[in-house]
């Protein structure tokens, strides 16, 4: 008798493409009867993670793109979205399909895991085989991790080492040149809606969500949600997602030799736009419409041909993608608090301003939640001006405007501003930041944002705080004539580049021929006479790098983590105090209150020093040779409140 062939559940996830897909291939090897290409549209994602429009429409992008590729391979098949939990929605499913294998490529984020071990168990309960491949990385993290002692990987010497040790690196799969038909999908069950107390994209939605509407869409036919149907504005990015133009782009940066064989990135500028100076794969490779195996084989070999003159890791493209794969392996590693510095060993504890407030999440940990105290109403505003792209510092801004149009900047704009935010500035915690860039970037990696704020910040992974970007000598050493702050700060288009860094510093005729006041911290209506207006720097640079780089030493040589039982009783406040430190949380205003104004503020010179622009050297760090100021005789934010008072 004739064996029942496989009935195959596909479940598209973070891989929405058809090439290089381990996991697809390992459902194609069963040689199913059916095979339903499911995505299920997870509440998870819909309202507790923060999303807006730019995002989600490269994720529909991707979707619509996949599902046109599977439709071409077989006109009855498409990508099949359902609109439920997978948790809840599976068990229901494996009964009315009939499925008998469940296949998927694994993902190491938190929430993932969990979901997956939920859905795993109820596959097993139902007699479902799962089946499930590694796909997002270069080696498999969790195996990376193995090899790495059961530990983090915190350099990419370590993430080097243990990869040697798992193998090479796969060689990538053609896509399939064809897909068996999907079985009928009757869905002859109530649809579970998801609470929906918590929706942390309302502040994007211009109508109201109707995405659970109906289980398979308005029309039944298991469509591609719609921007208008999660009730989003339209999209303001140029970048668009989907596997077909991932691969496109990939031919196109590897058809020019010498860019893709020479590629240093800390060559590249932040500054360069239309087109950007970096391969800008990033949101592909997030979605997975980009298989990162594919990307580094296809560099390597450029370089392999290229020869001599050739870059290597970590500066080169195959480098950038190491890069990626050792923030995976470390959040496999570490788990829920790689995210944040609350019970993560690895991450040092700094009293930054603004701390993230705690909340148990939906698996009953202790997690950060997207509320913070305002434990200083300056450094909120501050922030608030970051977020907002007015802070007064032109490339900042630039760059601050530019992500919240278009969703992605350049790599080292991301550390010209997370810099900025946290120990170069405005001392402002780095989850802050990650938050914001969680909200706003169309390639944000939770593995990779939450790893980079935290290099960035020097609570882990580099450590040399005393390297400081300027906002004004960084951006001068790629763009002197300010272009880019010209293209993303329209107001100060007209203004002559003797001045575009530093606004403050024009002549009253310069800024009557630009057009342009400087006035007001940006957040209100500024309107004058018709006249532009461009906000006053927020502070003095070169004062609050000071402050920054004394406290940042302080804190080093406290020297506490996120686990220590100091920083989780409160007692760490004490040590700090002992210490004589005095810019630190809790040490300006009171929970709460509306921010003081710092109209006019703005003192002496800003900054001319050149700073580490690399991230790729002496990353080991923490000797203090540089650091000038480290007296802090009161707190900074006390000699504002005075200053502005008085
Ligand atoms: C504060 C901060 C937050 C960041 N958040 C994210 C994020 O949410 N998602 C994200 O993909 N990257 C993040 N990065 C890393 C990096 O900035 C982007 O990957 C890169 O700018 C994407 O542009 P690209 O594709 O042109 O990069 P390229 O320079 O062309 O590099 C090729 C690929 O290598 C990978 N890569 C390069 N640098 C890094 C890096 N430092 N860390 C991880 N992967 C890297 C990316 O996948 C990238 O597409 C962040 C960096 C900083 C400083």
């Amino acid at each position: 008798m004739a064996t029942a062939r496989p009935r195959v559940a596909y479940w598209f996830r973070t891989d929405l493409r058809l090439h290089d897909s381990p996991a697809l291939k390992a459902a194609l090897d069963l040689e199913p009867e059916v095979l339903w290409p499911i995505f299920t549209w997870d509440p998870h994602y819909v309202y507790r993670v923060k999303a807006g429009s730019n995002r989600w429409q490269y994720l529909l992008d991707c979707q619509q793109d996949l599902s046109d590729s599977i439709l071409k391979l077989n006109p009855k098949s498409k990508l099949f979205v359902i609109r439920e939990a997978p948790q809840t929605l599976f068990p229901k499913l494996f009964e009315a399909l009939k499925v008998t294998h469940l296949v998927f490529e694994r993902d190491t984020d938190v929430y993932a895991r969990e979901r997956d071990k939920l859905v795993t168990g109820a596959a097993k309960k139902a007699g479902v085989e799962v089946v499930t491949r590694y796909g997002r990385t270069l080696w498999d993290s969790d195996e990376v991790v193995a090899k790495n002692g059961g530990k983090p990987t915190m350099s990419i010497t370590q993430l080097q080492a243990a990869g040697h040790k798992v193998g090479e690196i796969p060689r990538p799969i053609p896509a399939p040149d064809r897909l068996p038909d999907p079985g009928e999908m009757p869905l002859h069950f109530d649809q579970e809606r998801a609470p929906t107390t918590v929706d942390l994209n309302a502040p994007h939605r211009s109508k109201a969500d109707k995405t659970y509407d109906s289980i398979a869409g308005p029309k039944g036919d298991f469509a591609i949600v719609t921007l208008e149907e999660l009730g989003f504005p339209a999209a303001t990015t140029p970048h668009r997602g989907g596997e077909t133009l991932a691969l496109k782009q990939l031919d196109k940066i590897m058809a020019d030799e010498k860019y893709a064989a020479t590629f240093r990135k800390p060559n590249t500028s932040p500054a360069a736009f239309e087109p950007q100076s970096t391969t800008l794969l990033s949101p592909h490779m997030h979605f997975g419409a980009l298989s990162a195996r594919l990307f580094y084989w296809r560099a390597r070999e450029v370089v392999e041909k290229y020869g001599k003159g050739a870059s290597k890791p970590p500066e080169s493209l195959t480098g950038q993608l190491l890069f990626r794969d050792m923030y995976f392996a470390a959040q496999a590693a570490i788990g829920l608090p790689y995210m944040q510095t609350l019970n993560n060993v690895y991450v040092r504890f700094i009293p930054w301003h603004l701390p993230s407030q705690h909340e148990e999440t939906e698996t009953g940990t202790v997690a950060i939640s997207s509320k913070y105290h305002i434990d200083s109403p300056q450094a909120n505003k501050w922030f608030k001006r970051w977020k907002a792209g007015v802070t007064g510092f032109p490339f900042v801004d630039a760059l601050m405007r530019q992500l919240r149009i278009e969703g992605w900047i350049h790599h080292l704009g991301r550390h010209m501003v997370a810099c900025f935010l946290t120990r170069g500035g405005c001392y402002v915690h780095w989850e802050r930041g990650a938050d914001v860039f969680e909200e706003l970037l169309i390639d944000h990696e939770p593995a990779s944002n939450a790893g980079n704020w935290q290099w960035l910040s020097c609570t882990a992974f580099f450590s040399q705080y005393f390297r400081c970007y300027s906002p004004v000598a960084f951006g001068q050493k790629w763009d002197k004539n300010g272009d880019f702050i010209r293209r993303w700060v329209p107001e100060l288009k007209h203004l002559d580049a003797k001045y575009i860094y530093e606004p403050r510093k024009a002549t009253r005729a310069a800024l009557d021929k630009a057009g342009v006041r400087v006035e007001g911290d940006g957040l209100g209506n500024n309107r004058n006479e018709g006249l532009n207006i461009y906000p006053e720097a927020m502070f003095d640079f070169k004062e609050r790098r000071s402050v920054c780089m004394s406290a940042m030493k302080r804190a080093f040589s406290i020297g506490l983590h996120g686990n220590d039982e100091a920083v989780r009783n409160g007692t760490w406040k004490q040590l700090f105090e002992r210490a004589g430190e005095t810019e630190m949380e809790g040490m300006d205003g009171v929970d709460g209150v509306g921010g003081s104004d710092d109209e006019g503020e703005y003192a002496d010179d800003a900054d001319a020093d050149h700073e580490s622009h690399h991230i790729l050297k002496g990353r080991k760090g923490g000797k203090h040779t540089r650091n000038k100021s480290d007296a802090v005789k009161e707190g900074p934010m006390d000699r504002h409140v005075k200053r502005l008072k008085s």
